[in-house]
């Protein structure tokens, strides 16, 4: 794996044909013989749900970022839902958020029976923009849940500000975001819920599931409602000398982690620092190639904070090329560069442009943003060859379709 040295010296990679043999996957997991053994370890265990490697992977992931706590979970969605019900959030009730997300994020709001309020982004990070915040909140707002958009944070500070003046919670979609920094602290190190996301995409694997960081007596609530409603510790109840009883306190959720996921997140834990090096070598590369390129416009990065590069997302410019986004796209597939679209905006989806009546320009940054935007492969598995491709390829896609 190439590690460490970053802009200064970025090295320019030889140049490599315009299409590459075989197709290059957009986003593959890395997974290594350490996760197969840890998975066939624990099948042989007798101790394959949730149990004590869950338990060591919520400390070890706490210690990690530097949060209160931890509560592991089978997915990101999961966590936010999680943690939107046990602040009683419900129905007549108002939760603000982007509309540049994937689903996911909204749907939790739909899932307690509040209102999804979305505000539009700042056209430099496509984060929530923290001063429409201030101007949709109501007297039936309770949170806000910013989404780290591809792994940059959001400006929290700014959040907060909005969120304090009206005692608003804030819940952090931090799905792309192990490990990002904001002003010098990873995400999840506050006493913010903030949801994780393992899905097969993510920085950080267990094929799917989630962490809810927090403070620790919020996550005894969320643990409680996580696992049926029923009492602490009741995954206990099957082990020797345990209790068989257990109280139903609430109709909690299905969530739990179980320890085949635990221990192949606990190995992609360990690897997270060399991945994070790769990825942001990847980043730099890929920027020093296209900034010159009056068509491309590489991601930013705040000087505030560090992203987790989750993904590369590349911005065209209408106004110097001759075709579209998704012709775009088709010219990479056709060069074999695997691509994706993050996001499709939420207001654009049937379910929420026809309960709420969203026009396209309802939230014009988001919308003008989505059609010009693509993310290219962004993964610690990816070699110089496959950085050189990419390169090459956009570059001959661009060229070829100059205005
Ligand atoms: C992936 C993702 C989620 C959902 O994560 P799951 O672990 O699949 O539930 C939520 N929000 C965003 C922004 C995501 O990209």
């Amino acid at each position: 794996m190439t590690g460490g040295g970053l802009p200064a010296g970025v090295p320019m990679l030889a140049p490599a044909p315009a299409r590459r043999r075989t197709f290059l996957t957009f986003a593959p997991p890395q997974i290594g013989q350490a996760e197969i053994d840890a998975v066939v370890d624990t099948l042989k265990s007798a101790w394959i749900t949730t149990g004590p490697k869950t338990r060591t992977f919520e400390r070890e992931f706490a210690a990690f970022v530097g949060a209160p706590g931890a509560l592991a979970l089978n997915s990101c969605t999961a966590g936010l839902h999680t943690a939107l019900a046990t602040l009683g959030i419900g129905p007549g009730d108002e939760v603000i958020t982007t509309p540049l997300t994937f689903c996911a994020s909204v749907n939790v709001i739909e899932h307690v029976g509040a209102r999804p309020v979305l505000v539009d982004v700042e056209p430099d990070t496509l984060n929530i923009d923290p001063r429409q915040i201030a101007a949709a909140v109501t007297p039936r707002t309770r949170a806000i849940l910013p989404v780290h958009y591809a792994g940059h944070p959001a400006d929290l500070d700014a959040i907060e500000a909005v969120a304090r003046a009206h005692g608003l919670t804030v819940v952090e979609d931090a799905a792309h975001a192990i490990p990002a920094r904001y002003k010098g602290r990873f995400i999840g190190a506050g006493t913010n819920p903030a949801a994780f996301s393992f899905y097969a995409t993510k920085n950080l694997t267990t094929a799917e599931g989630g962490m809810l960081t927090g403070e620790p007596a919020f996550l005894d609530r969320a643990r409680v409602l996580s696992l049926h409603g029923m009492s602490r510790d009741a995954w206990k109840r099957y082990d020797q000398g345990a209790s068989w009883r257990y109280e139903v306190l609430l109709p909690g959720f299905k969530y739990n982690m179980t320890d085949i996921q635990a221990a192949i997140g606990l190995c992609q834990l360990r690897r997270q620092d060399a991945f994070q090096r790769r990825r942001r070598h990847v980043v730099a590369q890929y920027t020093a190639a296209f900034a010159a390129d009056e068509a491309l416009e590489p991601p930013v990065a705040r000087p505030e904070v560090e992203p987790a590069w989750h993904l590369y997302v590349l911005r065209l410019r209408p106004e110097a090329l001759r075709i579209g986004r998704d012709r775009f796209i088709e010219e990479l597939t056709a060069r074999n560069i695997g691509t994706s679209v993050h996001f499709i905006p939420v207001h654009l989806h049937p379910y929420y442009r026809d309960k709420y009546g969203y026009a396209p320009d309802a939230f014009p940054i988001a919308h003008d943003n989505y059609r010009r935007l693509l993310s290219l492969p962004l993964h610690p598995g990816l070699s110089d060859r496959d950085v050189a491709d990419v390169i090459a390829a956009v570059l001959d896609v661009a060229r070829t379709y100059r205005r």
